[in-house]
């Protein structure tokens, strides 16, 4: 089946980023939300990243145009009906995801290929709630999405290989690299990365270092383009936060017991860049350290 319609729901830091790649490489977007606000600067988001593309002879200024043209948005659920791939890239929780799918299901093509952008929660349990289990699997991609090269396919118990083999082709034709990942807990580009985020709070946690010291180290001394707490705030603490539980639920293993002070920022609210503050504080002209 050729793929020209992409549904993708969740108009949040990631999903205004897919929404905007598959937009310029052809592909026909619809994009939903709950929130009219939400979808709202989805739009002046992807609007000023393609205007930067623009600047910076990435694209011309036509190539930016047609892909605001092939945008639509919606808060209506069901008008994702006619498309051929769905990805799903609201909040990281699991319940919400499951709704999301009962919902959608009844206004779905039979052979609508159904994804997941989550970060961490299992593909089999997510597909075996659908009537699709092997239409469904992983599509996960990095934050940025227009800058960041890597998208994990991954393949639940039931996926059959046409949907493994479709979803390899749109990453081709994002011009991005797919990398096969089996489903256990956080795939692996976050079975790896989190565990050393979570470990950067509790450095911070049991004053070992600053926020500033944690983050200069990693930088100059393991030659990271960003400290792992700055990282964090751009990933969303929630986020960092829901995949430590899903390691720490599904591999039943202390040594992924999240840090009490990433819960605490959580509880305050703290979320990281999306919410002006977390382990820096983005109000002002320049981050300044929150501890
Ligand atoms: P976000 O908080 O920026 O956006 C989530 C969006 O989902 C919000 O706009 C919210 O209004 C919307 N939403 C909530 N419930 C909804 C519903 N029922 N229907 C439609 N929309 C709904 O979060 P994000 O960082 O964009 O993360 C989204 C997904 O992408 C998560 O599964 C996350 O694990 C995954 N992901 C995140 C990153 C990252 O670095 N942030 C990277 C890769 C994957």
């Amino acid at each position: 089946m050729a793929i020209e319609t992409v549904g993708v729901i969740g108009a949040g830091q990631m999903g205004n980023g897919i929404a905007h790649v598959m937009a310029l490489a052809g592909y026909e977007v619809l994009l939903t939300d709950i929130s009219q606000d939400a979808l709202d600067s989805a739009i002046e988001t992807m609007t000023g990243n393609l205007d930067r593309q623009v600047s910076r002879d990435k694209i011309s200024a036509a190539d930016r145009d047609a892909a605001l043209g092939r945008i639509k948005t919606t808060l209506t659920l069901a008008d994702l009906g006619k498309s051929d791939l769905v990805i799903e890239a609201a909040t990281e929780r699991e319940t919400v995801k499951q709704a999301i799918f009962e919902d959608l299901l009844p206004h779905l093509k039979p052979e609508t290929i159904l994804t997941s952008n989550t970060s961490s929660i299992s593909i089999t349990r997510l597909a075996s709630r659908t009537d699709r289990p092997e239409k469904f699997m992983g599509f996960h991609f990095m934050n940025p999405v227009p800058v960041m090269q890597l998208v994990e396919l991954i393949r639940g118990i039931a996926t059959d290989q046409a949907t493994f083999d479709a979803c390899q082709e749109v990453v081709e034709k994002l011009g991005k690299t797919a990398s096969s990942a089996e489903d256990f807990p956080a795939f692996i580009v976050n079975r790896i990365l989190m565990p050393m985020i979570n470990e950067a709070v509790y450095t911070l946690y049991e004053g070992v270092g600053s926020v500033k010291s944690i983050d200069e180290a990693m930088k100059l001394g393991a030659n990271h383009p960003m400290g792992p707490l700055e990282l964090a705030d751009f990933i969303g603490l929630d986020t960092c936060l829901a995949i430590m539980n899903v390691l720490h639920d599904g591999l039943a293993d202390t040594k992924y017991r999240p840090c009490p002070l990433l819960t605490k920022y959580v509880e305050a609210g703290w979320l990281g860049r999306k919410a002006d503050r977390g382990f820096y504080d983005y109000r002002g002209d320049t981050p300044v350290p929150t501890r």
